[in-house]
Formats: C-alpha cells, structure tokens, sequence
C-alpha cells in the first residue's frame, strides 16, 4: 500500500536507513539494557539474550516446546494445522512477558526495533521471512485498536518484511459489542457466534492467490486465531501460510505453563 511521499520516505527508510541507522545506534550511542538495565548496551544487551533467549527445541507446525526438535507434537500428528511452518522466538513468561506488556501498553517504539530482530535471530525465521511473498500482521479487535492506538504485530511485520507487508488483506469480522445500535439483536447474536472469525478482504484474492503468505503475531496463545487466519488465507488461494511469533504462551497443565503464568502474573508487579 504506497501513497504518497512521505509513505514512500517511510519505506525508503525502512529498508535503507532504518536497519543501518538502528545498528549504528545500537552499536555508536550509550543506552541501557531494557531487561538488566545494564549500560551502555543495545535495548536488549547479549547477557540477557544469551540467558533469556536461547532456543529450544519447538513445535514445527505449533512452536510449543518439544524434547525433540523437528517432530510434530501429538495434537500437530493427530489434526494437522493449517500452518505449513510456525516458528516462535521465546516463550509468553518473564522477562518476555513484561517487555510485551511495556510493547503494548508503553507504545514504545524502542521495543519495536529490538523485538524484531530477536524474532529474526530466531533458527528458521530468516528463511520464512525471505522465502514469503506477503508478510501479513493478525488483526487486533476494532475496539481495542481504538483504545491502544497501534497494532503491535503490524508493527513487528513492518519491520521484518518492510515491502512485503500487507496489513490490509485480513479482515476480521466485527464483535457484536462493535456494531451500531440499530443492528437488530439476532445480527448482532449471529455476529457473536462468529467472534475473531477471519476472512480474506473478497476484493484482495488476486493478491493471495499463488502467493506463499508469513502470518506475524506478537503472542500465540491457543493458536485458534492463526489457525483462523491461515485457513481464510488458504480458502482463497494461498499456496502455502506459515507464522512468525514473537512469544509462545506454553501448552496447558505443563510445568512451562504454570512457571509462564507466574512469571506474567510477577511482571504486571515489577517495575
Ligand atoms: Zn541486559
Ligand atoms: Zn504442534
């Protein structure tokens, strides 16, 4: 979606200047570490990443955390998704939990640059990000769009696959609680039965069609939505959906899990 000049600076920056600039500020001007306040150091110094971090073994079609790498889990061999390849950066548990917090709620962009290039150090990523001829952001709810003001997976997209990003494809259909008044109640009781429902913009299929399409997200928790958005993507067409997240919440009743809830729980307390 190009229009205008200062759209087309943005790119331009985007891809020629940002990248460059941003390492030349990581590396030439002092500033703290975001997690260990270490200073100077990039926004998120080599310590914390090496600690915090580092790979494990994962999922290829869900990124839940496995023994093994490169082996579906039992729910993936059992009722395959419709995600050729998912990969995720981290686990959803601190320190991750509260940077996404301070991401979200902070709209500090100095998080956005350093969220993702963790996301593109991730093994695998690199070559869904090149291999992708559309990189496309999950769409937040209208409502809480409006409330927070940005859509922080649009913003991840946009810099991991700046000329390939299409934040306008996937549409999700409203919440009954977004819909005027004048919406007959049964509308509005239908509409509520397809909550988070996604679909592709009917006018975009040619964009789709053939095209082998990377889904970003900045948090995975059941996955229901990315399952969503790949199955609208292949209905109309798309050769092939993978998905790139920054955080995995764990999978359910595991020792992961409930550290990863502690862990979020003590973040919203830490200052
Ligand atoms: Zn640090
Ligand atoms: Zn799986």
């Amino acid at each position: 979606m190009v229009g205008g000049r200062s759209e087309l600076m943005a790119i331009r920056d985007a891809l020629y200047i940002g990248p460059m600039l941003s390492r030349l500020l990581g590396r030439a001007l002092p500033s703290r570490c975001r997690i260990c306040h270490a200073w100077p150091a990039q926004p998120l110094c080599e310590a914390c990443v090496a600690a915090f971090a580092q790979p494990v073994a994962r999922c290829p079609r869900c990124a839940l955390r496995l023994a093994e790498h490169d082996s579906p889990c039992p729910d993936c061999l059992r009722d395959p998704p419709p995600l050729e390849r998912c990969v995720a950066a981290v686990d959803y548990a601190w320190p991750w939990s509260d940077c996404i917090a301070q991401f979200k709620f902070g709209a500090d962009p100095g998080w956005r640059d350093a969220l993702a290039l963790l996301m593109r150090s991730t093994p695998w990523a690199e070559p869904l990000i090149d291999a992708c001829e559309l990189a496309v952001p999950m769409r937040m709810p209208e409502r809480r769009l409006r409330e927070r003001g940005f859509n922080q997976a649009l913003e991840l997209a946009r810099r991991l696959a700046p000329q390939r990003c299409d934040a306008t494809l996937l549409m999700r259909l409203p919440d009954a609680r977004d819909l005027p008044e004048q919406h007959t109640l049964s509308r509005a009781a239908r509409l509520a039965n397809l909550r988070g429902a996604m679909l592709v913009d009917p006018l975009r299929l040619p964009a789709v069609q053939g095209r082998q399409v990377l889904l970003v997200d900045d948090v995975m928790t059941t996955g229901a939505s990315l399952r969503a958005a790949a199955g609208a993507l292949l209905q109309a067409g798309a050769r092939s959906v993978s998905a790139l997240v920054l955080a995995r919440t764990p999978a359910p009743g595991t020792a992961d899990a409930v550290r990863a809830a502690t862990d979020a729980d003590q973040a919203l307390y830490r200052d």
